[in-house]
């Protein structure tokens, strides 16, 4: 199958209002998209990313509000970490640590320096400083400099109990190729190889079963160009005896679902039609969007929402 990279990656929040002002004025990403989760619209699907929402830049939320948290830990992405520029980490040790967030010391992976934190919800954040070649821009902040800011993702860590069995989902079947193995981690890579594309697989025998729950990672989305690749996706992902989902339309892509071996839920997005399908690019996540299902319950659907600002 045909994959380009990490397209999204959503994850479990309890409260909307802090999630939005955590990712929107600490890190400094857009609200690109505010909708409602389509299996169930009571609750926001929020959506945050680069100007346009950029396949690979995409972090979204489902916010149940006062949900238990949940347990970081094996069969579970565990991890979600973004690209920023080599050199950043002081600034950005500096900007969250204002911000009352716990930071744990910088550490050295794969020769990149790594700095880990969690958002308001416990989910764990990194910020990659890497000096490879990232040439997304980041949206702009007026307290971030452009230098500084967050470029999309650089990769997500698999928490696996042993990796034998996904490592060879994602290398025989979906297109990835090992590039690097150091201590308790191994990295996988897919098409052109840059940030956004990384996916490393940790077993770490210290770490608990992850229980799902406020905090922790729902799914992961990899990219595919168009619909065409992603049908071939879904005959191959259905050959290997995987239980996948029919294409399903989320509107700005259409999707697969399927588990890995693992149990981690994978999804496999196509990079069209994108954020700006229902909205001008400039004024991307100012209002409520509802699929046309919802469409005639939006006053009732609005009462009950939070206000985000
Ligand atoms: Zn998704």
């Amino acid at each position: 199958m045909k994959l380009l990279g990490l397209h999204h990656v959503t994850a479990i929040a309890s409260d909307a209002r802090l999630n939005a002002a955590f990712y929107t004025n600490v890190l400094g990403l857009r609200l690109i998209k505010k909708t409602v989760n389509f299996d169930d619209p009571s609750t926001y699907h929020l959506y945050y990313g680069d100007h346009v929402g950029t396949p690979g830049s995409v972090l979204t939320f489902f916010p149940w509000a006062g949900l238990r948290r949940g347990r970081p830990g094996t069969g579970q992405a565990y991890a979600t970490s973004f690209s920023v520029a080599a050199d950043t980490l002081p600034f950005w040790e500096q900007r969250l640590h204002a911000h009352g967030v716990a930071l744990k010391p910088i550490a050295t992976r794969f020769g990149e320096s790594v700095l880990t934190f969690t958002d308001t919800d416990g989910l764990i954040l990194e910020l990659v400083a890497t000096s490879a070649p990232d040439p997304r821009t980041p949206w702009a902040h007026p307290e971030i400099a452009q230098a500084h800011g967050i470029r999309g993702f650089h990769g997500v860590t698999l928490a696996l109990p042993e990796a034998t069995r996904t490592h060879g989902l994602l290398t025989a079947s979906m297109g990835y190729r090992q590039i690097a193995a150091e201590g308790l981690r191994t990295r996988l890579t897919v098409g052109d190889g840059a940030p956004g594309t990384f996916v490393d697989l940790l077993v770490d025998p210290s770490l608990p079963r992850g229980l799902q729950g406020g905090g922790t990672v729902h799914h992961v989305a990899f990219r595919t160009p168009d619909d065409a690749a992603q049908s071939v996706a879904l005959e191959e992902v259905r050959a290997l005896g995987l239980n996948a989902s029919p294409v399903m339309d989320r509107n700005y892509f259409h999707s697969i679902y399927y588990r890995e071996p693992e149990g981690i839920l994978f999804e496999i997005a196509t990079d069209a039609p994108g954020f700006a399908i229902d909205e001008p690019v400039e004024s991307l996540g100012g209002k409520l969007m509802l699929p046309p299902q919802y469409e005639p319950q939006r006053a009732e659907i609005e009462a009950s929402l939070p206000k985000l600002s």
